[in-house]
């Protein structure tokens, strides 16, 4: 399979599910934090909201169909996770989806 379909985002999800204190903010100023609905942020850990280990701006189902509630203004760590990197490996391993 080419790499492009093994590493669809849209039909995986992995990395948006795999810990309950993922993703941290980190260089996002308070007017970029500001702007992701509240219901969805943690800010008490810095994080976004996360419910057994998964972010709850994921919709759909893992491994089928997935999508970012809040695409245009996720964090940073979400814009610089790259398909086939080691964090997605890790994140694809955990859920047993092809590496
Ligand atoms: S684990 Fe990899 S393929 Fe899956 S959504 Fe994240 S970056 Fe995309
Ligand atoms: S904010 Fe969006 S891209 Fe980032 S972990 Fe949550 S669902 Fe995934």
């Amino acid at each position: 399979m080419e790499t492009s379909a093994l590493f669809d985002c849209q039909s995986c999800g992995a990395c948006c599910a795999y810990s309950r204190f993922w993703p941290r903010f980190s260089l996002e100023s308070e007017e970029e934090i500001a702007r992701i609905p509240a219901d969805f942020v943690d800010d008490e850990n810095g994080c976004m909201r996360s419910v057994d280990d998964r972010c709850t701006a994921l919709d759909g189902r893992l491994g089928a169909h997935v999508a970012c509630r809040v695409y245009e203004v996720r964090p940073i760590v979400c814009r610089d996770c790259q398909p086939g990197d080691a964090e997605c490996l890790t994140a694809r391993k955990r859920f047993g989806f092809p590496v």
